[in-house]
């Protein structure tokens, strides 16, 4: 339907009695309800939107305190599903003001005659379902309830200011405002003493602008943020030649990237650069002014990795430096507490400058907290300051304060939403939760919201929900209602990928921490907006997995499941490998096999750096053998752990698992020798066992002159690796010697029967596939030598081995004879430790710093080896291990 036939085409809306009866009601006229609006007309249904302002505009209807602008940039910011309106709006400045972007929502709202059904000043009080009926009723506040078949909360992330939370308030003679209800005719702060509490977003755009008018300002600040400037102006040339030269390509990029603005994947990591090359980085982002360029083009680990992050810390308390005169102001306004992004950083104007002003004080609360706050004042433990104006920037109840707070949600069988949530909130998708048929919510806790541009994220979510409602309709169903299961699974979903980023080492808004009493978890989903636009799409490719579907004429329908299993970093991995539509390795035969894994292996990153790396040469079984050695940057002698590449002993060598060893070196703060044993075809069975044996053998005989301990060895491998590792410990039993003190064994060959369930389950699309295995096993062996326990080792005498720890993955070929394997050490006698990593494939362990969900396996397994070498299981605390500190504590 052409977009001017819906802005001609009459709502179906009717009231019958004192209800209205409408397909759909939506709550909130801001930038989603606005659009679900325009959409759902569009698609046929009737509506209501109930807003309780005045007018259009949600968040920037109400924030309207000095200073408030968008920060991310208005090209971005803008709704893109019509491409006319794209064209017809253009904006002033690189980030709108307020009255600007509020301007943008009355226009579309005029272009597409959008307010005749909105109910502008009126509150839903109750929301109920009602299931003889299949529909929810509404009570509302002003006018007639409504009746509606769906209900759509489209209430904003950030729409329930916070209470003050600060005895006294109402005894303070003078004026109290709060930044996100600031009044519609503005404040006039000539002449009067002003307090700012607060200095997040809000405070931080705002502090500037009240410094110039107020005689003086008296900030209390309780953690400092970081801020950049924003470098407002006109919108910058590069972005917008890209965006004018393919407005489509702009558009679809952004839809499909990280965080809804069209950046490409950043790839080098902080350790591949020099000082040099990363502080020219920093220069180019603090000079962009670009809050979504600093937070992900820096370098591929600012975001994930704990050392990574803090460099940038550095470089931005430098800034504050350079720019605050006072040395103590300086240092209170520098964060340390949490990561760089953990916190949602702040775009500033001239805010750190501010404080050079003879007529602005700054307060940190955090060594002296806030006590009260008194008729002419605020006390602290060390202060009494009396103003006359009080300016709340104290921040919202995010995410769930717009849903939970607003008004009671009753759904199926009288369940109240709130007590649902009472744990925290529970979706599937963020769009929906179970128990709750046919609520949606735009940009709910679960979904990427806050941590995407958000204009990219509404409509996602709007197109989505709408394309479900209209697709539903078609098929005769009336109802659509997540099931436990998936929402369960989504549950798993976002906590593994929460573990992906440093979220979790900051008390802020996006956890629930900043209201006291909320109970505390990542509410927005960290996985991104690409990704998770796939995740949607593939819900619905897979017939609507993970919902159940009723309607009066139809056949209950309900694919019951999780839509993610796999770890999220490990689901990029095989996407990207998907689409690279890379060759089946056992075609290439074995040169071109290596061939490929060596060009393969130049796209990885780059392993980090160890104390020392050598190369040499050790004896083999018949021969010399070529070894890499890394060596811890602490003082020695370091126990020595033999390590054996993967590669189904065809492939690799002791290069190629580089930043495994690497890893393994840091973590266990031991020498780690890589060994480039014999390979198949050239040199079958027992080559590559009988190497296996000869090298440690060796490498313990000459571990003084290697600069490790004398006495025991410890042995480690991945995959075929790991099976040489293991039969080498049979083997030294059984040969007398070397000692060895313990084995890691991470996703072991250990068998060479085929018939296991994880051989079926994982024969394809997992990297190493059944295939892949038989072509490994026919070059490596013959079927008649497969049973020698120097091939299988399972079949082998598993008493009196070394202490062992066995890491399987759940999508491996390999995970049931590795299961197996540790079980059958067990009963041996020998003390196994297992791990079982859950969503992860053969090889997530080895793939460092791109699988990052694989960190702590990684960290039990370099434990695993300290504590088989006799040493404490923990090297030492990292700043990763921190807790967030409280911040609710300290003041008020
Ligand atoms: P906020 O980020 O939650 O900041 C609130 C500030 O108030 C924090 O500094 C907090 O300290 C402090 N605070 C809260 N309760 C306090 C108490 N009882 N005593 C002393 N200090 C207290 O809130 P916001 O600034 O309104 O921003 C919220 C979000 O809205 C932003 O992160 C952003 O996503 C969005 N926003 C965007 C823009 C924009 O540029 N487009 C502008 C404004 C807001 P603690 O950190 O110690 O809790």
């Amino acid at each position: 339907m052409p977009d001017a036939a819906v802005a001609a085409r009459s709502s179906e809306t009717t009231n019958s009695g004192t209800t209205q009866q409408v397909d759909v009601a939506v709550v909130g006229a801001g930038f989603a309800g606005l659009y679900l609006l325009h959409k759902l007309r569009k698609a046929g249904f009737s509506v209501v939107v109930i807003e309780e302002a005045g007018d259009v505009g949600g968040t920037w209807y109400w924030n309207r305190y000095p200073g408030a602008r968008c920060d991310i940039q208005t090209i971005d910011y803008s709704y893109t599903f019509d491409p006319e309106l794209d064209r017809a709006w253009t904006w002033s400045e690189k980030y709108a003001t307020q009255p600007e972007i509020l301007r943008y929502f009355g226009f579309v709202a005029d272009r597409y005659d959008l307010r005749r059904d909105i109910r502008f000043g009126t509150k839903v009080k109750a929301a109920n379902w009602d299931d003889s009926s299949e529909r929810w009723q509404l009570v509302t506040d002003n006018g007639a309830s409504i009746s509606c078949r769906h209900y759509i909360m489209a209430t904003g992330c950030l729409s329930t200011p916070k209470p003050p939370e600060i005895d006294g308030v109402k005894d303070f003679k003078g004026a109290v405002y709060f930044t996100g209800r600031w009044p519609h005719d503005g404040v006039d702060l000539a002449g009067k003493r002003v307090a700012v509490i607060g200095t997040g977003s809000s405070g931080i755009q705002s502090i500037p602008l009240i410094a110039e008018q107020a005689p003086h300002l008296t900030v209390f600040q309780r953690t400092p943020n970081f801020a950049l400037p924003a470098h407002n102006g006109a919108p910058p040339d590069d972005r917008k030649t890209y965006f004018e030269t393919d407005r489509a390509a702009y558009r679809e990029q952004a839809r499909w990237s990280l965080a809804g603005v069209p950046y490409p994947q950043e790839t080098a990591v902080s350790w591949q650069l020099s000082d040099a090359e990363r502080r020219e980085r920093f220069e180019k982002a603090w000079a962009a002014g670009d809050l979504v360029h600093i937070l992900t083009q820096l370098w591929a680990d600012q975001a994930v990795d704990f050392d990574g992050n803090a460099l940038i810390g550095k470089l931005i308390h430098e800034k504050i430096r350079a720019v605050v005169k006072d040395g103590e102001t300086a240092a209170a306004l520098s964060p340390h507490d949490h990561p760089f992004g953990a916190k949602r950083p702040c775009l500033d104007t001239n805010y750190y400058a501010t404080y050079n002003r003879p007529n602005v004080t700054l307060v940190n609360l955090r060594q002296e907290p806030i006590k009260a706050i008194t008729a002419s004042g605020i006390v602290t433990d060390k202060r009494s300051v009396d103003v006359d104006v009080i300016v709340f920037a104290t921040g919202f109840d995010a995410m769930t304060g717009a849903i939970m707070a607003v008004h009671p949600i009753t759904g199926r069988a009288g369940k109240s939403l709130s007590n649902v949530w009472a744990q925290g909130p529970q979706t599937y998708l963020g769009l929906t939760v179970a128990g709750f048929p046919n609520l949606f919510m735009i940009t709910g806790p679960g979904s990427p919201s806050v941590l995407s541009n958000m204009a990219v994220s509404i409509e996602q979510h709007v197109d989505w929900v709408v394309d479900r409602l209209a697709a539903l309709r078609e098929a005769g169903f009336t109802t659509m209602e997540a099931t436990e299961t998936a929402q369960a699974g989504w549950a798993q979903h976002m906590a593994d990928c929460s573990t992906l980023t440093l979220h979790r080492l900051a008390n802020t808004w996006y956890t629930g921490a900043n209201v006291p009493g909320k109970v505390q978890g990542l509410m927005p989903y960290t996985g991104g907006v690409g990704p998770y636009r796939s995740i949607c799409n593939e819900v619905v490719g897979r017939g609507m997995l993970g919902f159940r579907l009723t309607g009066p004429n139809v056949a209950e329908q309900c694919n019951d499941g999780e839509v993610v299993r796999l770890q999220p970093d490990v689901r990029l991995v095989l996407g990207m490998l998907a689409e690279m539509n890379l060759p089946q390795i056992e075609s290439l035969g074995s040169q071109g096999a290596r061939d490929f894994l060596t060009e393969f292996n130049k796209g990885r990153p780059a392993g980090r750096p160890v104390g020392e790396v050598g190369s040499g040469a050790l004896q083999g079984a018949d021969g010399p053998l070529p070894y890499r050695l890394y060596r811890p940057a602490t003082p020695g002698p370091h126990p020595i752990v033999v390590y054996f590449h993967g590669g189904g002993w065809v492939l690799g060598d002791e290069l190629s698992d580089d930043p495994f060893c690497r890893d393994l070196c840091r973590r266990s703060g031991m020498i780690v020798v890589s060994v480039g044993y014999r390979h198949a075809p050239e040199h079958r069975f027992p080559a590559a066992a009988e190497d296996g044996y000869a090298a440690t053998r060796w490498i313990a005989e000459h571990a003084t002159e290697l600069g490790g301990k004398p006495g025991p060895v410890l042995v480690a491998g991945w995959s075929a690796g790991a099976n040489i590792a293991t039969v080498t410990c049979q083997l030294a039993r059984d040969r007398s010697g070397p000692q060895i003190a313990g084995q890691l064994l991470v996703c072991p060959v250990t068998d060479c029967r085929f018939d296991r369930q994880s051989y079926t389950d994982n024969a394809v699309g997992y990297f190493l596939t059944r295939a892949l295995m038989f072509w490994f096993w026919d070059i490596y062996c013959s079927p008649a030598d497969r049973t020698d326990p120097r091939a299988s080792p399972l079949r082998g005498n598993l008493a009196n081995l070394p202490p062992a720890f066995v890491a399987t993955c759940e999508f491996d070929p390999l995970r049931d004879e590795g299961i197996e394997y540790a079980e059958a050490l067990a009963t041996a006698g020998v003390q196994v430790e297992q791990l079982q990593a859950r969503g992860h494939i053969h090889s997530s362990l080895v793939m460092v710093d791109v699988v990052i969900t694989g960190v702590s396996a990684r960290v039990k397994m370099a434990e695993a080896l300290r504590g088989f070498a006799g040493l404490p299981r923990k090297l030492e605390a990292s700043g990763e291990d921190a807790a967030p500190i409280a911040v609710n504590a300290a003041a008020g």
